[in-house]
């Protein structure tokens, strides 16, 4: 008798993909956070370029860190980051706009 051992792998699962299924009713014309104007970003606002999950920060040509925040999944991270810092202003969305999480 031969016993053989298999290793089944699940697919891998990606960020992406997982970050498509979810939905946006986006507020046109009130961003639910905002990057006060600067100068110079410190580094908590810069992290940012790397930690928020949804990429909604990006810098600019003047060095300066900028937010589209329709993508943003409302986790926090930010706020927390820049709490120090008082560099963005955070707030939820108002009702019945935001993310829509799809789970499964
Ligand atoms: Fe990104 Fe989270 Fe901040 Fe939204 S709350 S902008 S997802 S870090």
């Amino acid at each position: 008798m031969t016993i053989t051992t298999e290793t089944v792998t699940a697919p891998p699962v990606k960020v992406e993909g997982k970050l498509y299924t979810n939905r946006y009713l986006v507020d046109a014309g009130h961003p639910h956070i905002k990057v006060k104007p600067h100068k110079k970003p410190s580094a908590a606002l810069l992290s940012l370029l790397h930690t928020c999950p949804a990429g909604c920060y990006s810098q600019n040509d003047k060095g300066h860190v900028e937010i589209a925040s329709d993508g943003c999944l409302e986790c926090g991270t930010c706020r927390i980051v820049c709490a120090p810092t008082g560099e963005i202003e955070w707030s939820y969305p108002r009702g019945g706009f935001g993310v829509l999480f799809k789970f499964g």
